[in-house]
């Protein structure tokens, strides 16, 4: 082998579902289903922007169904005061009143964020057959970063994971925002303690 091999670092991007004999399957993305997951990825991005713009944490999700978007959600616990707002809750209830069934057999989650467990458990019960998410959420995430909870063997339903769709640019939206926060903190902080300082 030549030492001036060029070894591409780019990784595949796979589908994990389990059977039903329970076993794990991994199939690698076609092109086609790739360029599909980025194009839904982006409008789940503008709607994290939509919760940027409220002071919301940026996460973003939609619901689409035969290739057609059903519902949109994001983040929106600090302005109603709900631990539960998550992008993926408010969308999956935006779903079922547009659906008007509370089973969204056949559907693709998309989020900027790997699902918590909360999310989770609402994306099991919904019966959402897929769920494609950006960036890795090594903290909370319920997909396989900290715990699996879509495909716990004991569970009656499994939930199918695409991860790493725009990934680099969901982590981006994240930590852009996070930098950001912390730099206005830190300007109010200085801003305080100058006001203190004069008589
Ligand atoms: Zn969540």
């Amino acid at each position: 082998m030549s030492s001036k091999q060029v070894t591409l670092t780019q990784v595949a991007i796979t589908t994990v579902s389990i059977n039903h004999l329970g076993q794990q399957v991994v199939s690698e993305l076609s092109s086609e289903q790739q360029a599909i997951d980025e194009k839904w990825m982006r409008v789940a991005m503008d709607q994290a922007k939509l919760a940027e713009a409220k002071g919301e944490v940026p996460v973003g999700a939609v619901l689409v169904k035969d290739g057609e978007l059903i519902a949109t959600g994001y983040n929106l616990s600090i302005c109603e005061h709900n631990p539960t707002a998550h992008a993926e809750i408010e969308c999956i209830q935006a779903a079922g009143k547009v659906l008007e069934n509370y089973r969204m057999l056949g559907t693709t989650l998309y989020v900027t964020l790997e699902p918590c467990s909360m999310c989770a458990g609402a994306m099991v019960h919904s019966r959402i057959e897929r769920v494609v998410y950006g960036a890795d959420d090594l903290k909370t995430g319920a997909a396989g970063s900290v715990v699996n909870l879509l495909q716990h063997e004991q569970f009656n339903h499994h939930v199918a994971i695409t991860k790493g769709i725009l990934a680099d640019e969901c982590a981006a939206q994240l930590s852009n925002f996070f930098k950001r926060r912390r730099a206005e903190k830190k300007a109010l902080k200085k801003q305080q303690q100058l006001q203190a300082s004069q008589p």
